[in-house]
């Protein structure tokens, strides 16, 4: 009999782990494993909003795929996926064909703009490396062209739709960097504007009030503008238009405001809502026993009947799941039904602040701060041992 060949596509929180526990887990020729992902470096996604908003180096936000895996036990592939397709078991990449045995989809999430006009256009995403350095590149060039075209206010205008997550760890971020740009540029920081503005009737939906409150206060603090309650009803390469009419006028809008999973996912026909794919107990999609979908783009609904929201924490737990599946599968014995065991979310405000549930306890100031910082350090130490804690770890 052939040995099977496992493929798994992404190398995001829910690659990587399926990755490491199959190396672990599998013995000497019990399968091949090929992990393809599009840049040869993982990115630390949660990290993110700092390098945006150029309070860190993106540098700091990345670990280079050849130091986390064994690559005598995975085939590391630097590729990008163009085309899944299950019934031929079948991934097309950009340069080549992969065949599988078995699948593993984890391509994460894209923004979801909701069909608003102009936001895929004119507003800036915080993805990649590649997205956020284009973000801070963006923010320090507007301050050197007021510079030159000091009438120009719009420049030192910054908007941010969405206040869930993403919004308000970035526009933390953005508010501690603000000071030191003006500084930098001498500029007048009260000609600075940072616009949060969320279409929900608060912001952090589904959060904890008492939490969401303090969160707004230290931003408004640090002298950011809520709009709550306010949809973006246009963004236009002058700014964004209000369904309340109002017009901002901004040379910046960063969209955060919507998720979705990867398209090449609707694209191989999996059943899916805004490219997430509802999958069985074991991960798996109920269309192709073989297809497992994790992270982003899975869709897992949780005991009230609703979907989990996509986070880097379940992903995880679903990668450690996946594999274990895969070598189940391939020895012939049960699977494991995925539980997601939530440990609780921590938000940043910027630098030494925070809010945040664990283990059922608010955390808020500089305890949440310090949460934060362990959670980081607990995932770079999960992927990469003490060495990459040291390398990349900010104590
Ligand atoms: P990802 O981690 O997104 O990885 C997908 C991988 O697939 C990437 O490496 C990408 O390059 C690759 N890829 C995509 N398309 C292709 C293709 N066509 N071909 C080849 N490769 C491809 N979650 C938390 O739990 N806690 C937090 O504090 C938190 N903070 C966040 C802050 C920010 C700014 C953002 C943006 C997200 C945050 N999240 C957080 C959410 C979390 O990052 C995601 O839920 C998580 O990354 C999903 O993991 P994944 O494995 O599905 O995909």
């Amino acid at each position: 009999s052939t040995v099977p060949r496992i493929v798994i596509l992404g190398a995001g929180y829910g690659g990587v782990l399926t990755a490491l526990r199959l190396q672990k887990e599998l013995n000497y020729n019990e399968a091949n494993v090929t992990l393809v992902n599009k840049h040869d470096y993982h990115y630390i996604t949660t990290h993110l909003h700092m390098p945006a908003a150029g309070t860190d180096d993106p540098e700091n936000a990345r670990v280079s795929i050849s130091k986390l895996i064994d690559e005598f036990k995975i085939d590391f592939v630097k590729s990008t996926v163009v085309q899944i397709k299950p019934q031929e078991r079948k991934v097309i990449l950009e340069d080549g064909t992969l065949s599988y045995d078995y699948l593993v989809i984890g391509l994460g999430g894209e923004s979801e703009t909701f069909g608003i006009p102009g936001l895929q256009e004119y507003a800036l995403n915080i993805r990649s490396i590649n997205s956020v350095r284009l973000i801070r590149e963006h923010i320090e060039y507007q301050f050197a062209k007021f510079k030159r075209e000091p009438e120009r206010k719009d420049y030192l205008t910054f908007v941010v739709g969405g206040a869930g997550f993403t919004g308000i760890e970035f526009i933390g971020e953005l508010a501690d960097r603000i000071p030191k740009l003006c500084k930098e540029f001498d500029v007048d920081p009260s000609l600075v504007k940072i616009y949060n503005i969320e279409a929900a009737p608060t912001a952090l939906p589904g959060f904890d009030p008492e939490l969401v409150e303090y969160a707004m206060q230290v931003l408004t603090n640090k002298g950011v503008t809520f709009k709550i309650a306010t949809a973006i009803k246009e963004c236009t390469p002058d700014g964004v238009v209000l369904a309340d009419g109002e017009t901002i006028r901004s040379s910046t809008v960063v969209w955060t405001g919507g998720i979705r999973g990867n398209r090449l996912v609707e694209q191989a026909g999996f059943e899916a809502m805004r490219g997430r794919v509802k999958v069985d107990e074991f991960l798996r999609t109920t269309q192709f026993e073989n297809v497992y979908i994790i992270g982003d783009c899975s869709l897992i609904i949780n005991d009230q009947g609703r979907p989990y929201p996509p986070t880097a924490q379940i992903a995880m737990q679903q990668g450690v799941t996946c594999a274990y599946n895969l070598v189940a599968s391939i020895r012939n014995q049960p699977l494991r039904e995925f539980k997601f065991d939530n440990k609780g979310v921590v938000a940043s405000l910027g630098k030494g602040e925070a809010i945040g549930i664990v283990f059922g306890k608010k955390l808020k100031g500089g305890m949440a701060a310090l949460m934060k910082k362990l959670i980081d350090l607990r995932y770079l130490y999960i992927i990469g041992g003490i060495p990459l804690v040291l390398r990349k770890g900010k104590f």
